[in-house]
């Protein structure tokens, strides 16, 4: 058997678990690259709780040089291009060639509408985060609001929870009711693909706690102090929290990898793009879902860890069959779950199957500290299990 080289690209949740899985099956004959324009993974879980200073930065992180003790040979650089005829990669001025490719360089986000003043934070990166963070605890009144800026985002529930843990956070600071919370989203409902159940749920909590919700507004634009939304209507913050939009990264737009969705389309069930031997997973990917709530509203898979995670399984286990002369018949099927921070150290927890017909079938479970000590325990594992 000649010896193949695998290259995975990012070293985000899918391409940690693809590439440390890949390596566990195939052994020293075979190469396993992966690449990241970051020598740092984060684990994003847990930054929501790196804002309210439950973590420190470098508690949610670790460095993929790690993985190389497995045997992984890990590269830091941006990759510039990725040539499908010639299968080659281009990184640091350097040309690398792959026999199976698997991208999961997940989804960029695209900050430049926003001012950059102390009243507006980007609160999905390491950096915004600490930021955030700061801004709370300085802050004893006003108008909080966050902003979903674009849909697809990833963590549908983020900005959700990062709303309950705001209302707990100034509770127990006894300044609530000086503190008015918005959020703002092209959203119908909160989490509208998880189903006609948990939107109007999440919907009525926010009520219960005078976390003003204002769904399908999109914005135009933002100065300091004001945000302008499509339907002529205007909100003024304090503080403004935002979701920037997300968008594909540059590389593999410029490879043509991309629908008109902006993202890559691949079949649903074993990740494979419309090209040989190339993957993608994750937050990269757009899946159409079989199933939907309402007919002539198509569903798409939601950007989260939990499918990124399990599509990587089934990409290494197939890559590996092939390599290994056996049925590559591992198939991802749309099983996924998420906790839902909702403060106080409780949290609720979702189940379930988004590739159920005729619509994707979600089960919740009564919120309790038991589904927050879930969320602790999952990061715990993540870090012992894969570092
Ligand atoms: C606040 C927050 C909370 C979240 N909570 C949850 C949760 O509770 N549960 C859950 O399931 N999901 C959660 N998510 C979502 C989850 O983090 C993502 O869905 C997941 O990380 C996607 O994995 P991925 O491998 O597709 O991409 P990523 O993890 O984003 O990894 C992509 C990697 O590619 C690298 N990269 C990008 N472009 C290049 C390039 N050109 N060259 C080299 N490297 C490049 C990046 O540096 C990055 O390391 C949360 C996200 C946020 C922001």
């Amino acid at each position: 058997m000649t010896a193949k080289t695998v290259a995975v690209l990012g070293g985000g949740i899918g391409g940690i678990v693809c590439a440390t899985e890949l390596k566990k099956k195939l052994g020293r004959e075979h190469r396993v690259i992966l690449i990241d324009k970051k020598e740092n993974h984060t684990f994003y879980p847990s930054l929501l709780w790196l804002i309210f200073g439950l973590r420190k930065p470098e508690q949610i992180q670790r460095s993929l040089k790690i993985l190389t003790q497995k045997g992984i040979e890990f590269i830091k650089g941006e990759v510039a291009e990725i040539s499908i005829d010639k299968k080659s990669l281009s990184l640091n001025g350097q040309d690398i060639h792959y026999d199976y490719l698997i991208i999961s360089l997940g989804a960029e986000l695209n900050t430049k509408e926003f001012p950059k003043t102390p009243k507006i934070f980007n609160f999905y990166c390491l950096e915004g985060a600490k930021l955030s963070g700061e801004s709370i605890r300085n802050f004893s009144h006003g108008k909080i609001i966050i902003l979903v800026g674009g849909i697809p985002f990833k963590c549908p529930a983020a900005p959700y929870e990062f709303a309950f843990l705001i209302d707990s956070f100034f509770k127990d600071k006894n300044l609530r009711n000086k503190v008015s919370i918005e959020i703002y989203t092209p959203e119908p409902l909160p989490m509208p693909t998880a189903g006609p159940l948990i939107g109007p749920m999440l919907r009525e909590i926010l009520e219960s706690r005078q976390i003003h919700f204002k769904p399908e507004y999109r914005f135009k634009s933002i100065d300091e102090g004001k945000i302008y939304f499509e339907n002529s209507k205007t909100a003024d913050f304090d503080l403004l929290f935002v979701v920037p939009p997300h968008t594909a990264p540059e590389v593999v737009k410029k490879a043509n990898l991309t629908n008109e969705s902006g993202w890559i389309p691949v079949d649903r069930e074993t990740l494979k793009t419309k090209f040989e031997d190339m993957y993608a997973i994750g937050d990269i990917t757009t899946i159409k879902l079989p199933g939907q709530y309402k007919p002539d509203k198509p569903l798409n898979l939601p950007k989260a860890g939990v499918f990124a995670h399990s599509q990587a399984e089934v990409v290494a286990e197939n890559i590996a069959r092939e390599i290994h002369g056996q049925k590559p018949d591992k198939r991802f099927s749309g099983g996924g779950s998420c906790f839902i921070e909702l403060g106080n150290n409780t949290a609720g927890f979702a189940r379930g199957n988004f590739y159920a017909l005729p619509q994707p079938h979600i089960s919740i479970y009564n919120p309790g500290k038991i589904w927050h000590l879930g969320k602790v325990i999952l990061e715990k594992w993540w870090f012992y299990k894969w570092f």
